[in-house]
């Protein structure tokens, strides 16, 4: 029999019905049954059913484990920070990596994990002035989130044989970066077996863009992450086709929920035009096949995806010809030859 997810499936706006089609297009093509529970997170649906929306979000994503979130309009709301608060998505791990085909003005190859704590920081306190001459904010780092986002990076090192770097201004920034530095130190200590160094945030950006290849699983907190993402993806010219997991986790600091999603928005100006690159989501969903133990089909939907961007299969954006369902069309039938080669055949025919 073959194995069953329950997947949710977070619809939006703009282009997220052409990357919803592509998705189930190449879900078609895997040994596997992907069933996809959808919720309406379009602007309409959001503006007519309000907190009800979210309320039928969170028990959907809390039931299936696994989600794909579609990109969603930000108006009276950003439906990214609501979910992340509702669902106490606490850490996001970010891979950016320089993808073949991509034009890019870096020279060099970068292959990064992000490992970011997604609350605290100086991003949950808005500030407040002190009368009209200065104002102040409050940075907060609290244990846990860092505790889960440690463990989390260094299974994903153990895993991969990988290492990790924390990084932040403990030299400067005592209370708050110290108690960062000490709980990733801890966590190290649980991990004998994975290396670990730690970097200050400065020197670590200049490092990264003179030697990239010193650097692989980067542990942070919220705000160098931002920077950090931004940068990295800068570098891989990549800014518009990464994917992120956006992580919760239990008691023991096991991940509870993971929200895939593309970091792109929801592109209104090629929206419904055949003209989306669904790069991004199809690495989204790569994430989550690892995430949910298919490890080879997550590792093929990656490489089958790379592969044709590398050798000039893309879509308008990439400077190539091909069109969303042209494009999902040639990853679909790659991913078929890829898993009949393996000796996993297809769900679905592959055609083209
Ligand atoms: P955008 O990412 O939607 O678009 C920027 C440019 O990149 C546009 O020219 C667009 O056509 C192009 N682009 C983006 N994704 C593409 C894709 N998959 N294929 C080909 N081209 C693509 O950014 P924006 O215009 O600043 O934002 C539009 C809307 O998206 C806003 O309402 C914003 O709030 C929302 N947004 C949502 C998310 C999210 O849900 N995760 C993230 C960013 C922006």
């Amino acid at each position: 029999m073959r194995p069953t997810y329950q997947v949710t499936e977070l619809l939006g706006d703009g282009i997220g019905a052409e990357l919803s089609r592509a998705i189930h297009e190449l879900a078609a093509a895997l040994p596997i049954d992907l069933q996809f529970r959808a919720v309406d997170l379009s602007l309409e649906n959001r503006r007519a059913r309000k907190a009800a929306i979210y309320d039928e979000a969170v028990e959907a994503v809390t039931g299936t484990g696994v989600a794909l979130k579609y990109p969603t309009i930000t108006a009276e709301e950003s439906p990214n920070q609501v979910l992340r608060r509702r669902l106490d998505l606490s850490v996001i791990h970010r891979p950016v990596y320089t993808i073949p085909g991509v034009p890019t003005n870096f020279r060099r190859e970068l292959d990064l994990d992000i490992v970011r704590i997604a609350t605290g920081g100086t991003y949950d306190d808005p500030g407040r002035m002190i009368g009209d001459g200065g104002a102040v904010s409050l940075r907060i780092v609290e244990r846990r989130p860092v505790t889960e986002a440690a463990r989390y990076a260094f299974n994903l090192a153990r895993k991969t044989s990988k290492k990790v770097t924390s990084s932040s201004k403990h030299t400067i920034q005592k209370a708050t970066d110290g108690l960062f530095e000490r709980v990733a130190t801890e966590v190290a200590g649980q991990f004998p077996e994975v290396a670990h160094n730690t970097e200050l945030f400065d020197a670590l950006l200049g490092k990264v863009i003179m030697a990239p290849e010193k650097f692989q699983i980067v542990l942070v907190l919220n705000e160098y992450g931002d920077f950090l993402s931004d940068m990295a993806c800068g570098l891989a010219g990549s800014l518009g086709i990464g994917a992120s997991a956006n992580l919760a986790f239990d008691a023991a600091a096991v991940v509870r929920v993971a929200l895939f999603d593309a970091a792109h928005g929801t592109a209104p100006d090629i929206a419904g035009q055949n003209k989306a690159n669904p790069t991004a989501i199809f690495l989204a969903l790569s994430m989550l096949l690892y995430q949910v133990g298919e490890i080879e089909l997550g590792r093929t939907v990656k490489g089958a995806t790379l592969d044709l961007l590398r050798e000039g299969v893309r879509t308008g954006d990439l400077g190539g010809k091909e069109t969303t369902e042209s494009f999902t069309a040639a990853v679909a039938a790659e991913l078929g030859r890829r898993l009949a080669g393996a000796g996993l055949a297809p769900a679905a025919p592959a055609g083209r």
